[in-house]
């Protein structure tokens, strides 16, 4: 069998005529705008925030083109990669009749937008490896299987899915395979980036987010072949990126020097705080990363947690997901951060 964008799309989706906004009707040069029924006078902020901004975000996507090496065309910007999460469902999952794969303990959001669009969650569990358990992936699968969703680095396990399997699943599945790759700067495995012209069924998410440290601006991007991009942006709200997201992010996009010492710092930050943390007796399991994080098995975590809280150091209780039993998920601090955390740790008694 064959990918097939048009028989996995919803056919509604595919049959509707998009919104056109005003800014998309004409895009060329101009010096009097009366199209979109704007304040005409001028804005309390800087000059442009009274214009609506580019639908498209071509400038910012340029960009990004320059930097990840994708085509503008194959690029989707989203508020925050969870907006692409959310799209995909919308554009390719009939509600109430349609499914997709997770691999739990996973980033959660695949689940709360799947149920948001009545649609149906298979969970293949990660085997204890967290690795993916593909004769049973096989198993799930079924006519109605839209999507597989596979984090890599996985939250909020922190390991790499193996590159093998990953290609394995994009060979054999014919629905979408989404990768998303939020924590890809931290890890030693490359990104699927290079492949996107090999598969047709292939979509990475990655995020201004994390290593950007961007968290609080907003700008998630979604790569893949044209025809998905072309339909995520056919159901986006016009607008979706603000003016101040497309012209921060813009500038921000010049750091990469300090994204990249960021980001050497906080991996040796995060080998460091392993080896501290294997010291402590009541540390059971330091789980492999490749984020920003860590998955420290501990005895009576829910303890641990609600001490360091009483002491100002709020880490995630992951104790209640299954596989994560007894874990709290640590994110890298800054050394500063880091060494406070561990000394507070060396002075807990249970
Ligand atoms: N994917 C993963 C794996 C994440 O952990 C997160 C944030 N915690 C996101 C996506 C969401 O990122 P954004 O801020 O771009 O919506």
């Amino acid at each position: 069998m064959k990918f097939d964008l048009d028989k996995l799309v919803r056919q509604n989706i595919k049959k509707m005529t998009p919104y056109s906004s005003a800014r998309h009707e004409f895009a060329g040069e101009a010096t009097v705008f009366l199209d979109a029924n704007e304040n005409s006078f001028g804005s309390p902020l800087a000059e442009n925030y009274n214009r609506y901004p580019d639908p498209l975000q071509l400038k910012l996507k340029g960009k990004i083109s320059h930097i990840k090496g994708v085509p503008v065309q194959n690029i989707f910007l989203g508020n925050g990669s969870d907006e692409a999460i959310d799209l995909l469902f919308r554009v390719f999952c009939n509600p109430g009749k349609d499914n997709v794969i997770i691999l739990p303990p996973t980033y959660g959001m695949y689940e709360v937008c799947a149920e948001a669009n009545d649609v149906q969650v298979k969970k293949v569990p990660l085997l204890p490896d967290f690795q993916p358990d593909l004769a049973s992936i096989e198993e799930a699968v079924d006519v109605n299987t839209k999507m597989i969703f596979i984090c890599s680095p996985n939250n909020p396990t922190g390991n790499s899915i193996r590159r093998n399997d990953i290609e394995t699943l994009l060979n054999n599945f014919n629905g979408l395979v989404i990768i998303d790759e939020a924590y890809i700067n931290y890890a030693r495995q490359k990104t699927f980036i290079s492949e996107l012209t090999e598969y047709p069924n292939l979509v990475i998410l990655q995020t201004l987010s994390k290593a950007w440290g961007l968290a609080g601006l907003r700008l998630g991007m979604a790569f893949a072949g044209q025809p998905v991009i072309d339909y995520l942006n056919k159901v986006k709200y016009p607008y979706n990126i603000n003016t101040a997201t497309q012209q921060l992010a813009l500038e921000a996009l010049n750091n990469i020097s300090s994204v990249n010492n960021w980001t050497k710092t906080t991996v040796e930050q995060r080998e460091w705080l392993i080896t501290q943390l294997k010291q402590l007796v009541f540390v059971n399991k330091i789980y492999p990363s490749d984020a920003n994080f860590i998955l420290v098995k501990m005895e009576n975590a829910k303890n641990i947690y609600e001490y360091l809280a009483r002491v100002g150091i709020i880490v995630r209780d992951r104790s209640r997901v299954t596989l994560c039993e007894e874990c709290l998920r640590i994110t890298i601090g800054t050394p500063e951060e880091n060494n406070q955390l561990v000394d507070a740790l060396k002075t807990f008694t249970a």
